[in-house]
């Protein structure tokens, strides 16, 4: 069957990678303080489980588990409890956290290594994963114990890595195939085990030419049999999981539904490689490799940071020029998010930092002349334009009608836009007017 391996929509961005691409991943040295926030996932904050004046070692649970879809935080140096309190947050409200002072002495706890994993269950191992705190390392931060769980009448044949990273200027993931290929495809194999499914697909982008080399000679060996390279299209947002199913399985999500009902598990790259880290050597969520970036910074490269470490001391470190910020956004500038505050920590699903010394034009009041340009770039086939008309007119019925929760954000329209529409914004909002209408719809109800 012929395949493009591509979807249809999406656009061709400047990809900015340069900076970093070819930049070896760094350790970054060990902060004094860190805070470590109870939420880092979707899903329920996590429950403080230390208290003021405690001692903790590098891989100590701090705050564990406090539901079904939650995921417990890690201590990712030796310290001493300073504080336990609300600290800004990178979402750009205030959570709880727990502050950690160094004590020098960097002792580390772990988990027992399951080595014998292949004889071990699926649950067991699941387990394992929801115990290190692993969730979707590339932005959303789902508990990856949760999207492994087996549906009663719902069957899953596929699995597909997402290691796309179509969003411009990050490497994290590329270095990581580079430089970590066997941590992957063992964690690869450990989640294929996991799910029961006979073939697993990893998806990169064409762009990374060295990284679909290393990754397919090593998955035709023996020890990784039936782990497919699958080389994508150079195309923004190639890395949403709809858009990956649609590629890679040639399957659609229906609207408002999960990838589980095209009978399809999609994962991070980095969480592959941190199933491995959590099975094999019994070490929890504690780091991650960050892109820092951007003309603004000096020191640009690819570090392995310890989670909860603040933005600003990472931006210092990377000698970044502060009187040239014009923003820092935490992920990619499609799809990340602008920090109003660099006084936050760094978590486990922040894949970059970007420090902006330019803004590109803003958006106008203009009108809108009808181009189609929107509707063509949007990869799940919204009408963006007649969305934020609707959403002008306080239509929510109407914009539901045409399936406003399905929009990813992923911001295509508005890049498009020759009328310099901010279409994204307007959609954002209206989804989170229904949101918040929802909510207070069912609360009526309870009552
Ligand atoms: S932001 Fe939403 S409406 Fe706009 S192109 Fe992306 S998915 Fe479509
Ligand atoms: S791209 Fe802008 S001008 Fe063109 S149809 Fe969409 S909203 Fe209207």
């Amino acid at each position: 069957m012929f395949n493009k391996w591509t979807f249809e929509g999406g656009i061709h961005i400047p990809y900015n990678k340069r900076l970093t691409q070819s930049l070896p991943i760094e350790n970054y040295p060990l902060p004094q303080k860190i805070v470590v926030p109870v939420l880092m996932h979707i899903g329920a904050p996590a429950k403080v489980v230390v208290k003021v004046g405690d001692n903790v070692s590098k891989g100590q649970c701090v705050a564990e588990a406090d539901g079904f879809v939650s995921s417990p935080a890690f201590s990712s140096i030796s310290g001493i409890v300073s504080s336990i309190g609300m600290f800004k947050h990178i979402s750009g409200k205030l959570v709880t956290g727990v502050e950690i002072t160094a004590d020098g002495r960097n002792d580390e706890l772990r988990f027992e290594p399951i080595k014998n994993w292949r004889e071990q269950s699926p649950s067991i191992l699941m387990r394992r994963i929801g115990d290190c705190g692993i969730v979707g390392m590339g932005g959303a931060g789902f508990p990856t114990q949760v999207k492994l769980l087996p549906h009663r009448d719902k069957k899953v044949n596929a699995l597909i890595i997402n290691a796309a990273e179509c969003e411009p200027y990050l490497t994290t993931d590329h270095r990581l195939m580079l430089e970590e290929t066997d941590k992957i495809l063992k964690g690869v194999k450990i989640l294929q085990k996991i799910l029961s499914v006979r073939y697993v697909f990893i998806s990169i982008e064409k762009n990374k030419t060295d990284a679909i080399y290393v990754m397919k000679k090593k998955a035709t060996t023996k020890e990784y049999y039936g782990i497919k390279i699958i080389p994508l299209e150079t195309k923004y947002p190639q890395g949403g999981e709809k858009q990956l199913i649609s590629t890679v399985l040639n399957r659609e999500v229906p609207s408002g539904k999960l990838p589980i009902d095209a009978a399809c598990v999609v994962l991070n790259v980095a969480s592959a490689a941190a199933v491995c880290d959590a099975v094999l050597e019994g070490i929890p969520l504690t780091e991650r490799v960050i892109t820092v970036t951007g003309n603004a910074v000096k020191r640009p490269g690819n570090y392995i940071v310890p989670i909860g470490t603040y933005v600003k001391e990472i931006l210092e470190y990377c000698r970044t020029d502060f009187s040239k910020i014009k923003k820092v956004i935490a992920g990619g500038p499609m799809m990340g998010k602008s920090l109003p505050d660099i006084c936050v920590p760094v978590m486990k699903q922040t894949s970059g930092l970007l420090v902006l010394d330019t803004i590109t034009p803003s958006y106008s009041k203009n009108n809108c002349i009808n181009c189609g340009n929107c509707v063509k770039a949007c990869s799940i086939h919204l009408v963006p334009s007649l969305l934020a008309k609707y959403f002008e007119k306080d239509m929510y019925e109407e914009a539901l009608k045409r399936n406003v929760m399905d929009c990813m954000e992923c911001g295509c329209c508005s890049y498009v836009c020759p009328a310099k529409i901010n279409i994204l914004h307007r959609i954002r909002t209206c989804k989170s007017y229904i949101t918040q209408k929802r909510a207070k719809e069912s609360l009526t109800q309870v009552k």
